[in-house]
């Protein structure tokens, strides 16, 4: 029995299941939205037998690819319960974040990991997708506590992570410093082993440009994206939502580049300058009083109207469902890059399209933390260092290349970015699934 304020790991629950479909047996798909995927998320989902894949596979159904799981893992505890959902992994180890979150639940690591395994591929990095964390609240724990509940969720979770297995890395609430401490703890049973997780400290084999990557490659589609338009960032405007490590970082870079960042909003209110704002100035601000609320270089407005800000571009960089059926038509910008993970809707992405606004999706917009964690990853195993203008570089070689891969896909199908980047991640998965086997198996997706 655990006493009071212990945090201990009593129960383990852990269920595998290989889920295996085929293209003649549509009977065994189990729903039209992904397992577990909460509503609003928006993943996978497409008519029966599109043109644009590769149906004739007859192992690789269009409309059953999405739904694959595997090796779900759920750990019990006795005041927090721990999840792992290790989606697929057959372009390689799975990869993906864990978050501290009350709400975290088995639903949310779901449809999180079925998003990595897509984002993964799109960016063309050898990983698969996965997902996880505990339900607790780490704003209402102490820091002894909160290193308590992570070592034993890694003696838990040390069998079914690895890094040729599966790698986790920092989500909500969860830092540099905690991977840290996963990265210790694994090692104690498996020997120095810094590839178990990325996100690190430096100190700690982390990668130079990993706490800006999702910014920078934010910054890089955006790049592209206007370029097609004949467009430079120069006289561009730019609205933001949310002001933490993705919005700060892509404010920064993307003002660096020359457009000005008009308004920014985060979850205390939100300030706005035609003339462009201080980032600096504010970015010291927020640190000092933990949101934008008060900062004198603009005037403050209602957080959630910065969604419909007049401006050239947004950035959704904080919630899920930021944009939605009710704000979708008010949207004044021309082109959308989604800094979040899901941060529209279904509804809203159609009344997007219809508009014709350019949605850079997720699974490309916000790839560049991924894909400098397999940098990191690569450090780690080859135990070699990198410079942060190697990094950097890489980082901006392999987002303009991802992007450029989809426009592709988009153009020659006529389909959307968010379509185009499914199709181009589906088939690659897909290909490395079947290179994996006789045809006469069926492939353990
Ligand atoms: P963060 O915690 O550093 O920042 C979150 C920001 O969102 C904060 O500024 C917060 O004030 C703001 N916010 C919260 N509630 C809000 C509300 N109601 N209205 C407006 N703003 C609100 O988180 P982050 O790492 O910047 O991640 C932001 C999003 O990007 C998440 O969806 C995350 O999953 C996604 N993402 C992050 C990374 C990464 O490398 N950090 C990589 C890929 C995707």
């Amino acid at each position: 029995m655990a006493r009071e304020g212990e945090t201990v790991f009593s129960r383990l629950r852990i269920s595998r299941h290989a889920t295996h479909f085929r293209a003649d047996e549509p009977e065994k798909r189990t729903s039209d939205r992904p397992f577990g995927c909460p509503r609003g998320v928006f993943l996978p989902s497409f008519p029966r037998n599109p043109s644009f894949l590769p149906v004739s596979e007859p192992l690789f159904s269009p409309s059953c690819a999405p739904t694959w799981k595997s090796n779900f893992l759920a750990i019990s505890l006795q005041s927090y319960e721990g999840f792992r959902v290790q989606h697929n992994m057959a372009r390689g180890p799975m990869k993906g974040g864990l978050r501290y979150h009350p709400a975290m639940d088995e639903d949310h690591a779901s449809a999180l990991a079925n998003l990595m395994t897509w984002k993964t591929a799109v960016i063309d990095v050898p990983f698969g997708g996965a997902k996880g964390g505990i339900n607790c609240d780490p704003k209402k724990m102490t820091e002894a506590d909160l290193h308590q509940v992570t070592v034993s969720f890694v003696e838990q979770m040390k069998e079914v992570i690895g890094p040729t297995i599966d790698i986790p890395a920092p989500d909500v609430n969860t830092n540099a410093k905690v991977m840290g401490w996963i990265m210790h703890e694994y090692s104690k049973y498996n020997g120095f082993s810094p590839a178990v997780v990325t996100g690190k400290p430096l100190d700690l084999f982390g990668s130079e440009g990993r706490d800006a990557a999702t910014g920078r490659g934010v910054m890089d589609v955006l790049g592209e994206a206007l370029a097609e338009q004949a467009k430079t960032f120069d006289g561009t405007t730019v609205a933001i939502q949310g002001f933490g490590n993705v919005g700060r970082n892509a404010a920064r870079l993307i003002a660096e580049q020359g457009a000005k960042i008009v308004a920014v909003a985060d979850h205390t209110g939100g300030v706005a300058s035609d003339a462009g704002l201080d980032l600096s100035a504010l970015a010291t601000w927020v640190s000092e009083h933990d949101g934008v609320k008060g900062f004198a270089g603009g005037e403050a407005f209602n957080s959630a109207d910065i969604i419909t800000w007049k401006a050239d571009v947004l950035v959704p960089a904080a919630l899920e469902a930021a944009i939605h059926k009710d704000n979708a038509a008010d949207v004044k910008a021309r082109i959308i890059v989604e800094g979040a993970n899901a941060p529209t809707t279904p509804e809203a992405d159609a009344i997007l399209n219809e508009r014709g606004v350019l949605i850079v999706p997720d699974i490309l917009a916000n790839a560049g933390g991924v894909t400098v964690s397999y940098f990191e990853w690569v450090q780690n195993i080859q135990q070699f260092k990198w410079d942060e203008e190697k990094v950097n570089a890489e980082l901006d070689k392999k987002m303009s290349r991802a992007y450029r891969s989809v426009r592709e896909v988009a153009n020659t199908h006529q389909i959307d970015l968010r379509t185009a980047a499914f199709v181009l991640a589906i088939r690659r998965v897909g290909k490395a699934a079947l290179a994996r086997v006789h045809l006469r198996d069926q492939p353990v997706l």
